[in-house]
């Protein structure tokens, strides 16, 4: 099937000049565009209507693809990507303004709680063979790791990245769009948005995701100007050694037309509404977390306000949408009362038939490492793996809940451990 992007792609805007149009009309376009997207999704994932997919672009027409881009630049400027909302323009470093005296000068931009301003690091990409089975299958799920986080969980345990912004090397949309490309064709199953988290780098994702019509059918001849690309981000590709460059174009195009690669939002959910309207035409597959019950936990260990209301009514969302979705919670250390069996009693009121991966590979790291110089005390609690008993307990709890978890949970169970 044709990934959401092809059909944003074929959805035609009737505003003629975005960039001349408010941000709330396009908000309003933005609305009944993707009521018409809905209807194409619908028709395509049952089969009937194959034959809608175009490229507006190679029409000269705007599309809703054009729309969201246009959006998340408008938003790049107000920064209002997740939940803290910190209003902070990011689309430049400096704005202009006045001193005490009324002379005009250059003021450097404030950060927001992510701390990035419009330029995006990526800290690796590769074939990700650890993920849940039904994204990895057997050639891994193309997964690309961008830096920094808007959450400051303390025991994170790619510390290294979402800590470091700095992580890895810059890149633009072309790049980005290069990997995407570069990791379907080696037969990745997909395109795996993480971090840190993406959704700080919403701009970036999605222009390159509407560059992706360039890459035309295989090519092998790789143009000069590419290849010296591929050689500027295969520094950061972590499986060099394991493949070797080969093309497989077998899935990678639909209709033997359309660069085809379906896209994966691997998230903390921590997202504004804006963004959720965003993704909802271009993200294929969601894989959310959800860490804290509703108490205090997601303040003290993750210094994040607002968290269960934020990511209970982003599931809400794609549940009501009909997305496909896998929920991942991490079982921690002292924690299974306050925060596992809220979880997990919450999907059973909402959404029990949704599949869950009951993760139970926590280990102490980043602030919580008694080992390391940058543990502090005051994470004592969660400095230790869970127990066995802990585990048992929360597979159990979800049992009694009758949710659907085994599957995935046992199959990537680090204990070996089932009921
Ligand atoms: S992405 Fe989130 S944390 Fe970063 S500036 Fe925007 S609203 Fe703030």
């Amino acid at each position: 099937m044709p990934a959401k992007y092809l059909i944003s792609k074929s959805v035609p805007c009737n505003i003629t000049d975005l960039r001349l149009a408010t941000e709330e009309e396009l908000w309003k376009e933005h609305r009944n565009q993707t009521n018409n997207f809905l209807q194409t999704w619908k028709a395509v994932r049952l089969d009937d209507d194959l034959n809608t997919i175009s490229d507006l672009s190679l029409q000269k027409r705007s599309s809703l693809m054009d729309l969201n881009v246009e959006l998340v630049k408008r938003m790049l400027t107000h920064c209002n990507f997740c939940r803290w909302n910190c209003q902070i323009d990011r689309s430049s470093d400096e704005t202009v303004g006045e001193d005490r005296n009324g002379v005009r000068e250059k003021i450097k931009n404030k950060h927001g709680t992510c701390q990035l301003e419009s330029a995006s690091n990526v800290s690796s990409y590769f074939h990700h063979r650890g993920e849940e089975l039904v994204f990895r299958g057997n050639m891994g799920s193309g997964t690309i790791f961008f830096t920094s986080c808007n959450m400051r969980c303390s025991f994170c345990q790619n510390g290294d990245i979402s800590t470091d912004k700095n992580n890895g090397i810059p890149i633009t949309p072309s790049l980005l769009a290069l990997m995407i490309w570069q990791l379907r064709m080696e037969g990745c199953h997909n395109t795996n948005w993480v971090g840190g988290d993406p959704t700080i780098h919403l701009h970036t994702i999605v222009q390159a995701i509407n560059m992706l019509n360039s890459f035309k059918m295989p090519n092998t001849n790789i143009k000069k100007d590419e290849q010296e690309d591929l050689e500027y981000i295969e520094r950061i590709k972590a499986d060099n050694l394991l493949h070797s460059w080969k093309m497989n174009s077998q899935y990678a195009f639909y209709q033997k037309r359309f660069f085809n690669s379906p896209q994966l939002w691997n998230s903390n959910f921590f997202m504004s509404d804006e963004t959720m309207c965003v993704l909802r035409s271009l993200m294929d597959a969601w894989l959310p977390d959800f860490k804290f019950g509703p108490g205090k936990c997601a303040l003290d260990l993750s210094r994040t306000p607002w968290y269960w209301e934020t990511i209970t009514n982003n599931l809400k969302l794609i549940h009501e949408w009909g997305e496909d979705f896998v929920i991942r919670h991490l079982i921690m250390p002292n924690h299974v009362e306050c925060c596992t069996k809220p979880v997990l009693e919450w999907i059973a009121r909402n959404m029990p038939e949704v599949p869950i991966n009951i993760m139970d590979q926590y280990y102490p790291d980043n602030l919580c490492d008694p080992s390391s110089s940058k543990y502090r005390e005051r994470y004592g609690e969660i400095a230790r793996s869970p127990t066995k008993e802990e585990i048992v307990r929360a597979y159990q709890y979800a049992k009694d809940l009758s949710l659907n978890f085994e599957a995935l949970s046992y199959e990537k169970s680090a204990f070996g451990l089932n009921l």
